[in-house]
């Protein structure tokens, strides 16, 4: 609560001053350019050289209007070119006279957010550490070219999503928005997502960078964190993605590392993504996390949201005054600009149109399907037969209506409506406190689509708020399946139990019946005392909008479950690196929304490298289910194994009685001189089998992922000595070892 109260009074704070500074500016008119003669039109010239023939014709004005959004329209009028944006988070009025387009940004993590406004609908997607749990790159592309295609048809050009912030935090309310805890794995997914968004002509980012894992404080604690860790561990996913999928921009996050802000920090900016990396599109603030304009803009800082307090008026007298050298301004357009023409707005500006309602449900579904992890099967409870099944109790979370999705900047518009409606919102609610703590489901009810499976059973429905009567409807039936939520929002941390007494829910169903499922659905990982007393455990997710259909299939049989867990629960918080970090407590009183003058917060890293599995590895902790961990309703078998420094083949097998995929995962232990946790996750493949069949599969291995980073020559280096390689089901659960050596 207190950070979302922090953030709360900070923008409106900050707002105040937007207002002011955003009606200031009036526009030279610089001579209007005749179209035909804008050279720069001509598609086969490098983008580089395109924006190169445009700024040379811009005003100062002109330039400094790039640097900075135009307000919010959910915050009412404020820049009056805001009547053309689409109503998404952000825009950037572009500049007619040559032909530069309006950028109108969307919040697109999960799905295109405030569809309804647009074309009425967008397809709530599953959330993104479900896609992540599909391990499945070809997917996590599907899902970037649909986010993309209906950010299109709605008239967005830029999409706000690629959330890579890896796990560090397992109680961070935005780990549903991003891709889980390993480095490799998140920065190939997000890369993939990337792709299939600007495949699309729409600019694609990734954020929040970096080192944002918690929401409580974030707009002014700091993560502190050494070098190495950082650049093996956090920055890693975004090496990739800048790789991989070069995207259009990099969104800075609002903490602070290392204590500067994110947003002006010239080592993660100026030093690591542009100079290192060769980053060539454009750096973008959080909204409202740019904190100042002369050092902003000098480590590297490109465009300000939502509107123009540092980049604005304040910039145009440091720009003139010589503190921030022109050429400096000249490269923050260029940036801009040059992006605008590789990723295609415009050259193929969007035409808005009705979104394609049926193939974004059938997407969420496919989705869903291969994300939902299968946690436990004890006496093979699953799948459910339904010929032999005639009562069937369904308890909790709302599953006679809807799934959970997740909250905050994230969240998109539940197509037909909210299928919980909340109370309404005190009427003096700031909308951004009204949309971060509204708790909304989808309207996929889980109960309809079971009955669907089993037109001969009877069904009923329990709320779960009076566990007597829960347990006594328990007892009255063949199985019982209870659904248990976890809300979580952009703006505050969750913990890892359930709240509303749903462990004792859990408790006392399984005490009545011990055929028991519970099926998740929770931003993250989530403890559960109860794991032993209930035979079948399913991590659902934040579902999307097919939610209720891809559970029940999965309940039935009807899709055999093949997805792995991208991040590791823990049996409890005393088994993480550390307690929860508060925010001190200077903080709870009102203060001026002055973030830089609040007392300084530290976040510290200490566990480096340790993130998630590593950790569990390094402490010798036993998880409650291990990172990679995932059932299937057939079983596997691993043999044959060999490796090289370049590669591993290994052979697969499907030893059970049903048609599956089994993701089998590659891991590497670096030799004792790398000083490093036991074991990383260097390659995985998705593996489809026929009962019985076998399949033989190499998995390449790049020496980036094999390395460590040196701080001392800031470069990333091979260890040489032997490496051990592990292959099997889960981080956990490794069938084969075998070695190489480097030398
Ligand atoms: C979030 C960003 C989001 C932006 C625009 C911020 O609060 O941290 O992820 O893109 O708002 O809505």
């Amino acid at each position: 609560m207190n950070a979302s109260r922090s953030k709360h009074t900070a923008r409106v704070t900050t707002l105040t001053v937007l207002a002011v500074t955003l009606t200031a500016p009036v526009l030279a008119q610089p001579k209007p350019i005749p179209q035909e003669t804008h050279a720069w039109d001509d598609k086969n010239l490098p983008p580089d050289r395109r924006a190169e023939m445009v700024l040379v014709h811009m005003t100062l004005e002109e330039k400094l209007s790039l640097v900075h959004g135009a307000g919010m329209t959910i915050f009412g009028p404020t820049d009056p070119s805001i009547v053309r944006s689409r109503g998404g988070a952000g825009f950037v009025p572009g500049i007619a006279r040559l032909g530069i387009p309006d950028l109108n940004l969307a919040d697109s993590a999960v799905g295109v957010t405030r569809g309804a406004q647009n074309s009425r609908y967008s397809t709530p997607l599953p959330s993104a550490l479900c896609l992540a749990s599909s391990w499945d790159a070809k997917l996590g592309h599907e899902y970037g070219a649909l986010i993309g295609r209906e950010l299109w048809d709605q008239g967005y050009n830029v999409f706000l999503g690629g959330g890579v912030n890896i796990t560090r935090e397992p109680r961070n309310g935005r780990n549903f928005e991003y891709v889980g805890e390993d480095p490799i794995l998140a920065g190939k997914l997000v890369s993939q997502v990337i792709q299939g968004v600007q495949e699309q002509n729409v600019i694609g980012d990734v954020k929040h960078f970096v080192l944002n894992d918690q929401e409580t404080g974030r707009n002014y604690g700091s993560a502190n964190i050494d070098k190495r860790s950082m650049r093996e561990t956090d920055l890693l996913p975004f090496e990739i993605a800048i790789k991989e999928a070069d995207p259009g921009m990099v969104m800075c996050s609002y903490n602070r590392i290392n204590g500067e802000f994110a947003c002006e920090n010239d080592y993660t900016l100026n030093q690591v993504l542009k100079k290192t990396w060769g980053f060539k599109g454009w750096v973008i603030s959080d909204w409202f996390g740019t904190h100042t304009t002369v050092k902003a803009a000098l480590a590297g800082l490109d465009q300000e949201q939502p509107g123009s307090k540092y980049f604005g008026e304040d910039l145009r007298k440091a720009v003139e005054s010589g503190q921030v050298p022109l050429p400096r301004l000249n490269d923050m357009v260029r940036r801009i600009l040059r992006t605008e023409f590789a990723k295609g707005i415009i050259d193929n500006p969007p035409v808005p149109k009705v979104v394609d309602v049926f193939a974004g449900l059938e997407f969420a579904q496919k989705v869903e399907e291969h994300g939902i992890v299968l946690l436990k099967n004890a006496r093979q409870v699953l799948p459910l037969m339904a010929g032999s099944l005639k009562s069937i109790a369904v308890i909790g979370g709302h599953a006679d209506v809807g799934v959970l999705s997740g909250g905050g900047s994230a969240q998109v518009d539940p197509p037909g409506g909210n299928a919980v409606p909340p109370p309404p919102p005190p009427p003096d609610q700031n909308p951004i406190e009204t949309i971060l703590s509204t708790v909304v489901y989808h309207p996929s009810s889980p109960l309809k689509a079971i009955r669907a499976h089993v037109p001969g059973a009877t069904v009923m429905y329990n709320v779960g708020t009076d566990r007597n009567a829960a347990a006594a409807l328990a007892r009255a039936s063949d199985v019982a399946i209870v659904f248990a939520v976890q809300p979580a929002s952009e703006g505050r941390d969750v913990s890892l139990s359930l709240l509303d007494n749903q462990d004792e829910l859990v408790k006392a169903v399984a005490a009545s019946n011990p055929r028991t499922i519970v099926v998740l659905e929770t931003g993250g990982p989530v403890a559960m005392p109860w794991a032993d007393q209930v035979q079948g455990i399913l991590e659902a997710w934040y579902p999307g909008m097919r939610g209720g259909e891809a559970i029940a299939n999965v309940l039935f049989g009807a899709v055999n479950p093949s997805a792995k867990l991208a991040v590791s629960f823990a049996k409890s918080e005393a088994d993480l690196p550390h307690p929860r970090i508060p925010e001190p407590a200077e903080k709870h009183g009102p203060f001026d929304g002055a973030l830089e003058t609040l007392p300084p917060f530290d976040i510290n890293y200490t566990e480096g490298l340790k993130v998630g599995y590593k950790w569990f590895d390094a402490e010798d902790k036993t998880p409650q289910f291990a990172f990679g961990h995932g059932l299937s309703y057939t079983t596997f078998g691993y043999s044959d194994i060999k490796a090289t420094a370049k590669s591993v083949t290994f052979t697969v097998t499907n030893t059970g009685k049903r048609p599956g995929a089994e993701i089998a995962q590659v891991y590497v232990g670096l030799p004792p001189a790398a000083h490093e946790p036991p074991t990383r996750l260097v390659a995985w493949q998705k593996v489809e089998l026929a009962p019985g069949e076998s399949k033989t599969v190499t998995s390449d291995l790049e020496p980036l992922f094999l390395s460590i980073f040196n701080v001392t020559r800031d470069r990333w280096e091979l260890t040489p000595g032997p490496y051990k390689v592990f292959v099997g089901g889960s981080s956990r659960s490794l069938a084969l070892t075998s070695a190489f050596d480097v030398r």
